[in-house]
């Protein structure tokens, strides 16, 4: 779907019904839905972190698309190329589809500045903290970024949604992101930043979407942010 070499979108869920545009669910790969390794590139070494598959079949069940959104590097680099990547998505997604659960797109940034062509370039849109993917998915899904959330465990995923004018997004310390580090990741104007230790204790999140979905079909004014806030900070 995607006409550049470094560029990945594939579209695995069932289209948005039309007249609707619920929030999505974007989350960062490696560190988030599956254990932290290094340019992971063989399916030997995948390993979905426990419990995510519960929070992602919550969001399926609600009709919340669930939206993967994922810097590779490693491709751009030459140390793994999109077969490699296809292998291990696929994997990813038979773990997840034998425990009911379903990602809904999945996109992928090969640029890189370090990289040699065709993948070197400097700061690509699609390349996070830059929300090129979010957008991407937003315009194909049609989705509401301004009800939509981000889970990442790097201050960049978190950077992504902010740049996107995403709700809100949660670093997770499954991955790459200390405690202590995720101290300097914080909310500011209206976007809300939470630190949680896991996707899997992000319930919250689905209940939030929820919230705010049903009470802005109802009176897109203050009441589905009074109901989406209050989902929040419960
Ligand atoms: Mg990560």
């Amino acid at each position: 779907m995607a006409d550049a070499p470094g560029l990945w979108c594939q579209q695995l869920g069932p289209p948005v019904p039309e007249d609707t545009s619920p929030p999505a669910l974007f989350l960062d790969r490696d560190g988030v839905v599956v254990e932290e390794i290094e340019y992971l590139h063989r399916v030997e070494d995948v390993k979905l972190i426990a419990g995510v598959d519960k929070i992602i079949a919550s969001c399926n069940q609600n009709n919340l698309p669930v939206v993967l959104v994922t810097n590779q590097s490693g491709i751009g680099r030459g140390l793994y190329g999109w077969r490699e990547f296809a292998a291990v998505q696929d994997r990813i997604m038979e773990a997840l589809s034998s425990l009911g659960a379903r990602i809904d797109m999945v996109l992928a940034c090969a640029y890189h500045d370090q990289a040699p062509p065709p993948y070197k370039e400097d700061g690509h849109s699609w390349r996070k903290p830059n929300p090129g993917m979010l957008l991407a998915a937003a315009e194909r899904l049609k989705v509401n970024l301004s009800l939509s959330w981000i889970v990442g465990d790097q201050p960049s995923d978190i950077e992504a949604g902010r740049a996107a004018k995403l709700a809100g997004g949660v670093l997770v310390l499954s991955g790459r992101t200390s405690q202590s580090a995720s101290a300097g990741v914080r909310s500011r104007g209206g976007y809300r930043v939470r630190v949680t230790y896991s996707l899997a204790a992000c319930r919250f999140l689905v209940e939030y979407m929820k919230a705010a979905e049903i009470t802005l079909g109802k009176d897109p004014s203050a009441r589905a942010e009074r109901a989406a806030i209050a989902a929040i900070d419960q």
